[in-house]
């Protein structure tokens, strides 16, 4: 289906499934070559990342650890501002190649503020890999968002992992929302 409703909001067909998985293997290729010989540890941020992390993962070749952090940041298709950490960071980040894992990259606020949290850890490196990118929102550039899906215009999105008000997050595609 082309077009769907979720509660008060209409929603079109942005990404077929298979068009996802496509590019999550070929980021799956290029970070098995990039770490080769290391062991990065992954932080996906939840919720939104939980079915794109459980796809990117099954492309690692290279030994590595999962770990997750929950940060909330957003009420239905509107920024709040403000970051809540709900899950915090793991604790043994010292010297380790990390790589946290988004559904998106809007503002580039949240992502920002995780990446500090990371460094105040001193690891050996810290980079970013989200699915969704919407290079028109982004506030100030983010020099660690070194793997990106697609770049996507400046609308709300719902589906594999992504909500809205909640729901949408088991749908296989994403769709964008109808103004
Ligand atoms: P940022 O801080 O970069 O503005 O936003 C990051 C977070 O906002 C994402 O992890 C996601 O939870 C949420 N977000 C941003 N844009 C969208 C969108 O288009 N759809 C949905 N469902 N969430 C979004």
């Amino acid at each position: 289906m082309n077009t769907i409703q979720i509660a008060d909001k209409k929603f079109e067909l942005l990404m077929e499934n298979e068009t996802i998985n496509k590019r999550i293997r070929l980021i799956g290729i290029q970070l098995n070559v990039d770490y080769e010989d290391r062991c990065p540890v992954f932080i996906g941020v939840l919720n939104g990342s939980f079915i794109f992390m459980g796809d990117l993962l099954k492309e690692i070749e290279v030994p590595c650890e999962v770990e997750f952090i929950k940060v909330s940041s957003y009420r239905g298709t509107e920024s709040i501002g403000t970051i809540k950490e709900v899950i915090g960071l793991p604790e043994n980040l010292g010297n380790r190649d990390v790589i946290i894992v988004e559904d998106i990259v809007d503002t580039g606020i949240t992502i920002k503020h995780i990446i500090d949290q990371v460094y105040l850890q001193k690891p050996a490196s810290v980079k970013v890999c989200s699915l969704l990118y919407k290079p028109a929102a982004l506030r100030a550039p983010v020099e660690e968002l070194q793997y990106t899906g697609f770049e996507i215009p400046n609308d709300f999105v719902v589906g594999y992992g992504l909500d809205y008000n909640g729901l949408g997050r088991n749908l296989k595609e994403i769709y964008r929302a109808i103004l």
